[in-house]
């Protein structure tokens, strides 16, 4: 074997588009390719003996936000080990800035942005000659017809395991200059005729439930009836054989067509990511997003009132010009709207982004390393900005994660971010910690809090009850309830899936 594509994945379940892309366009060299997936965590030295395990000439590394430090370190290592050994990267984080990074100085080649022909005809190159001059070489894009798809690559065990990331176009024509899709010219569909074959072969497979990384999937809504009525016809034809499918969406764009379509879904069938961001317009301008406010209120009322689907809706904290205040009343407005879950961001300075350029204005100050979170801005300091990335953890331990459905109501009553800050506040006071909490600690602290603001015990524990069970009731109720079981997938970092 003769190459290897490797990446660390954020965990088990994401299995890498990238890679597959990679070795379905590998050509002549398919037959001496291999992919060998990590997970994040793992001993370097053990990763670099597995990879060495296989005595490729040349590896070839995905490198993302979530793994560029330990990829450097298993890099830095691999390269004393075997020194004869090719190492090529990829992937976004090397795709810009790209060198000024300690990673690449380690390794010999990186291919920036598309890989899936110029990687194949760079490893020719370096097996065969003429050896590359050039240490970076920028990925040129085929037309969409010309890539292979992927799809066949997924095994049995991926099929059965893991989440499948699957794409019926590239890119985004928005601007949002927070998001390395900013950087696209516009959204480059596959043929979809061929993309949706693919779709047919995976689900005769087995395949259940289908992750679309598309930025943008109500782009062009043709295209995404015929995607949806696919899904709808497998449902339709076998009522007791559920498939799930995860779009993202652009929140202001609806047409009656599509929403036609959506209703027709099942409960817990469709999953729609949407990102929100900010609900302030002067923000909204300043980060050059798009985006009808009121339109996007009107859909996901619409979405949790009318429909069955699973809203998923992103909120970033610490965008230039947004100060608590501002961000507190967008959360407000969204907690409002009824969303099943909100993610509320912390902004993070993607390598190549265009929001560097209100760094110095609006006293932007990121962490130097990944993943490049903000820490303060002109309008929100380091403690207060510490304060909202605690909320955020809580808010996932709590309110995300569906186990405290109705008591999370109670909690934030008629002024959910502040309710939930002063919540949140306390809880950290308690317990000096926003990981690692069980649940059963974490309940018993939610009873606490609601007791301390003056609700009865048994009021407080039945609460809990309705939303809990097993271990609720040894704090202090009998006969709790069952917590329904969650049908919503494992989420995967927004747009840096493939
Ligand atoms: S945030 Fe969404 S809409 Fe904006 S550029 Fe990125 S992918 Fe496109």
């Amino acid at each position: 074997m003769t190459i290897l594509l490797s990446t660390l994945n954020a965990r088990y379940t994401h299995a890498s588009l990238g890679l597959r892309y990679l070795l379905a366009n590998m050509g002549p060299l398919a037959d001496q390719t291999r992919i060998q997936e990590f997970v994040i965590g793992a001993k370097t030295s053990d990763l670099v003996e597995r990879v060495l395990a296989h005595a490729p000439r040349i590896v070839g590394f995905g490198v993302y936000i979530w793994n560029v430090e330990e990829t450097t370190r298993l890099v830095a290592l691999l390269k004393r080990v075997a020194p004869q050994l090719t190492i090529v990267l990829g992937g976004p984080e090397v795709s810009h800035e790209t060198n000024e990074q300690p990673i690449v100085k380690l390794a010999d080649y990186v291919v920036t942005g598309w890989g899936d022909v110029t990687f194949p005809k760079l490893c020719g190159e370096i097996l065969d000659g003429p050896k590359p001059l050039m240490k970076v070489h920028a990925g040129v894009q085929p037309p969409m017809a010309e890539i292979a798809l992927p799809y066949s690559l997924y095994s049995d065990e991926d099929i059965a395991h893991r989440t499948l990331y699957v794409e019926a176009s590239r890119g985004c024509p928005f601007k949002c200059e927070f998001c390395l899709s900013s950087l696209d010219k516009t959204a480059w569909p596959f043929p979809l005729d061929a993309f949706l074959a693919e779709m047919e072969s995976l689900y005769a497979r087995g395949a259940r439930l289908f992750k679309f990384v598309d930025r943008t999937f109500n782009l062009n809504v043709k295209t995404s009836l015929r995607i949806m009525q696919f899904f709808l016809d497998k449902i339709e034809a076998n009522p007791d054989d559920p498939v799930y499918a995860h779009f993202e969406l652009v929140p202001d764009h609806l047409p009656e067509a599509l929403k036609e379509s959506i209703a027709k879904f099942p409960p817990g069938a469709l999953q729609f990511e949407i990102g929100i961001q900010s609900f302030n317009p002067e923000v909204q301008a300043l980060v050059s997003r798009r985006q009808d406010n009121a339109k996007a209120a009107d859909n996901i009322r619409w979405l949790t009132e009318r429909s069955s689907t699973h809203l998923h809706v992103d909120l970033i904290a610490g965008l230039p010009g947004e100060d608590v205040a501002s961000f507190a009343r967008g959360f407000d407005q969204l907690v409002g709207l009824g969303a099943q879950e909100i993610q509320f961001g912390i902004l993070k300075r993607l390598r190549g982004t265009p929001i560097i350029r209100h760094t110095e204005p609006f006293g932007m100050v990121y962490d130097p390393y990944p993943p490049y979170t903000v820490l303060a801005t002109n309008r929100i300091d380091f403690p207060t900005m510490q304060r909202l990335v605690r909320f955020a953890r809580y808010w996932d331990l709590v309110a995300n994660s569906g186990r405290f459905a109705h008591t999370t109501r109670v909690l934030l009553a008629d002024a959910p971010f502040e309710n939930f800050m002063a919540f949140s506040d306390w809880i950290y006071t308690r317990t000096d910690a926003t990981h690692r909490i069980a649940l059963e600690k974490l309940a018993k602290l939610v009873q606490e809090w609601l007791q301390l603001r003056g609700m009865p015990r048994e009021e407080a524990a039945a609460l809990l009850a309705s939303d809990y069970a097993g271990k609720v009731d040894k704090v202090d109720t009998q006969a709790a309830p069952k917590a329904p079981a969650a049908v919503a997938p494992v989420r995967q970092v927004r747009h840096l899936a493939a």
